[in-house]
Formats: structure tokens, sequence, C-alpha cells
């Protein structure tokens, strides 16, 4: 998305940025890069962003990477339950299941949510409204791999509906009024292509 909002360059499907002659890097990493590689030294922190409902001192935090969530979260003032945890932003974030859980280089933030919009509605078949594709940055057919999915067919997702060009943003999810969990579908297709792949060699 980047590449083709800044230079109008598309990344054709199953290829990354480097075969279009392009390296991507946010900021952050760039910055660290700088920083750490004339010292000679490794991550060991990170700004993390503490948000969301139920929570005293939101913020930008520096975080030993490692530390685990409950010794993050008791200082800023968290009351809530674990149930309501994500680690990552509203669309793309993972829920979590325990305040054990520690923190990555990958954890930039750590988000809050009151108990209503962590209800899950009932999940309903689709009904063909076609939203998700018009919601889908890439123009993949979310509404075709989200069946296939159910049917357990992630081959053919893989090799004729390009599962792995999805990179997880969860727009289709969001618009779902089926509250078809679109995104979770996807993951888990992958991962398990992904172990089939390293069985098969
Ligand atoms: S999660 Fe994947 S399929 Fe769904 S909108 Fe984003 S890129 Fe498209
Ligand atoms: S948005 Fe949901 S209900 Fe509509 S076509 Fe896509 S999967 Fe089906």
């Amino acid at each position: 998305m980047l590449a083709y909002a800044l230079l109008g360059i598309e990344i054709p499907s199953g290829q990354r940025s480097y075969s279009v002659g392009l390296a991507i890097f946010n900021v952050a990493t760039l910055a660290k890069v700088a920083a750490l590689l004339p010292a000679n030294q490794g991550l060991i922190e990170r700004i993390v962003t503490i948000t969301g409902d139920n929570i005293a001192l939101p913020g930008n935090y520096l975080v030993p990477i490692g530390t685990p969530l409950k010794f993050l979260l008791d200082p800023v003032g968290f009351q809530g339950e674990e149930a309501n945890l994500i680690l990552g932003g509203p669309m793309m974030g993972m829920a979590v299941r325990s305040l054990d859980v520690p923190t990555t280089k990958a954890t930039g933030t750590v988000l809050i949510l009151d108990e209503r919009a962590t209800k899950r509605d009932d999940i309903l078949p689709c009904i063909k409204c076609s939203r998700c594709l018009q919601a889908c940055p890439i123009n993949l057919n979310p509404s075709e791999l989200g069946l296939l999915a159910a049917h357990r067919q992630y081959d053919v997702m893989e090799e004729k509906y390009q599962l792995k060009d999805c990179f997880e943003c969860g727009c289709c999810s969001y618009v779902c009024p089926s509250n078809i969990p679109l995104v979770q579908y996807f993951r888990i297709a992958k991962a398990l292509n992904r172990e089939r792949h390293l069985q098969n060699g």
C-alpha cells in the first residue's frame, strides 16, 4: 500500500517489495538502527503505547523487552479484565488471555477495550453483500476465501485466491454484517499451509 501510495509501484502478487527494487522500513526501526549499530548494541527496549478504556494513565512508555504485561499495566492503573486486552491496534491486533504474556520487539501497542467492544455477536451465514470485497485494499475476494476456509480448502485459498497476499489488515472482518471472523480464518489457513509446505519439504 505504501509503495503504491508514494511511488505508484504495485508489488506483484506473490512477490516481495525487494523484487521491484524497494526496501521498506518503519521509522522506529531506522531510528533504532542509527542509534544502536554504531554502539554495537542490540535492541533491549522499545516504546509501547498503552491506551484504551479503563485506564488511568494512557501514554507512550519506554519498556524493556520481555516485560510481562502485568508489570506494564499495574502502574498505569489498569482495572479491566484480561479478556479485554489486545496486543496491537484495533484492526490487526491479537487478543491475549494472560497478563503473564511478555512484550516482544514487535509489541507496539497494548489496547484495552471495554466489554461492549469485545462482546462478539453470533456468526451468521454469508449473505453475499460484497462489503468485504469493497473493503479489501488489495482486491482479494474475502467472501470466497471465507467460504473455502469454512470447508478447510486451504490449498485452494492459496493457489487460486491469493491467500498469501492478504496482509491481515482486518478490514473485511470489520465491515462484515454477518460477524464472520474472516481475518482470523485467513491467519489459521496461512499457518496450516506453512506447516504443510514444511512437511512436504
Ligand atoms: S484482511 Fe486480507 S482479505 Fe481482509 S481486507 Fe485485509 S488484505 Fe483483504
Ligand atoms: S461482508 Fe460478510 S456477509 Fe458480506 S459478502 Fe463478505 S463475508 Fe459475506
